[in-house]
């Protein structure tokens, strides 16, 4: 019998839950002060408390080559990235895109690479000349980004960031090209079972306090923020959708080449879309995103691939059926 398993937070709930829809066993790895929550579900047949960090390595680790292992972007803010290392489980996916994840200037790289239109980006803030956007490494939900009118400003924020001990030097920062559109986030999903790319759903984040800005009219008296707290879907214009599809299927390419064996399952190109209805992608997560909780009963575009409700979680559960029926689990795992 094997596992699907993860840790209980972010899109845990829906990972697993698609996971028993393809005949799975399930398992989560949670702390004690969440244990009531996640045993009220019927779909985890096992819930592991962990004491500390430490103890989830050496728990996941004990299921060995039972286990399948679902990565969501809480993982390594949670465990961080030497503990992650030293998991020797399958991994679903590939775990050598964490490193390019947690580095934001390795990211936007991969995304040049594959020859995706991005923001630009500023070496340091004396170069700064437009309005920018300044993010802090990791993927701590917008926590502590800020947006800055000239060099002046950058300097001054990257200053209060020190004082806060949220970075030790300015190269930590990506002082990127602030696009003035909207968000669009664009869920894909690679099988390389099939050979096939899948365009799965499209979300917006929910962010404070830059979209309860539009309910205040006096908004200069407080600064934007980006700390995600929900997803909203959305659905594009359909002449969107080829565009960013070739994005995608480009990524899919150059990740084989440069991070091999390339991208496996789910990912995201976050990206704004602008009055020219150019798609600028502004990061990527190499893996599921919450985004894709909206969608447990399958998306817009899921059902034109499956015909039947198709969540991300159910998807990665089909990828790994099929990866096993087929014997090909090294195809799909880490
Ligand atoms: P990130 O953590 O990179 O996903 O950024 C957090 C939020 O900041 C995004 O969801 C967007 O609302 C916004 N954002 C990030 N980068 C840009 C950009 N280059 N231009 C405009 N908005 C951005």
């Amino acid at each position: 019998m094997y596992y699907v398993g993860t840790i209980g937070s972010h899109s845990s709930l829906q990972i697993l839950h698609g996971a028993k829809q393809e005949g799975f066993a399930t398992l989560v790895i949670t702390e004690e002060k969440r244990k009531r929550f996640y045993s009220q579900f019927k779909f985890i047949d096992r819930l592991l408390i962990y004491e500390n960090l430490d103890d989830v390595v050496t728990q996941l680790n004990s299921y060995s080559n039972s286990l399948f292992f679902v990565p969501h972007g809480s993982l390594i803010e949670y465990l961080g990235k030497e503990r992650v290392e030293k998991l020797n489980i399958k991994i679903f996916g590939n775990k050598y895109i964490f490193d390019w994840e947690a580095n934001q200037k390795k990211k936007m790289s991969l995304l040049k690479m594959a020859g995706i239109k991005i923001p630009e980006s500023f070496e340091s803030p004396e170069d700064v000349d437009r309005l920018v956007i300044v993010k802090l490494p990791g993927a701590k939900g917008g926590k502590g980004y800020f947006i800055a009118k000239n060099k002046e400003q950058v300097k001054e924020g990257l200053m209060k960031l020190k004082e806060k001990g949220l970075i030790k030097s300015e190269d930590e920062v990506l002082i990127q090209e602030y696009v003035i559109g909207v968000p669009m986030y664009f869920q894909f999903f690679y099988s390389p079972i099939l050979d096939r790319l899948e365009i799965f759903g499209i979300d917006i984040r929910y962010e404070t306090n830059i979209d309860g800005l539009r309910r205040l009219p006096m908004t200069e008296l407080v600064e934007p923020s980006f700390v995600v707290v929900g997803n909203i879907p959305a659905v594009a214009r359909e002449s969107l959708l080829p565009k960013v599809y070739d994005y995608a299927e480009n990524f899919v390419r150059v990740t084989k080449e440069v991070v091999p064996p390339g991208m496996i399952g789910p990912f995201c190109l976050e990206s704004i879309v602008t009055d020219e209805q150019e798609i600028v992608v502004f990061e990527f997560s190499g893996r599921i995103v919450a985004g894709t909780n909206l969608y447990v009963n399958g998306s817009p575009y899921s059902w034109f691939y499956w015909d039947e409700p198709m969540s991300m979680g159910r998807r990665i559960g089909r990828e790994i059926k099929m990866a096993l029926e087929k014997g090909l689990v090294d195809k799909v795992t880490t």
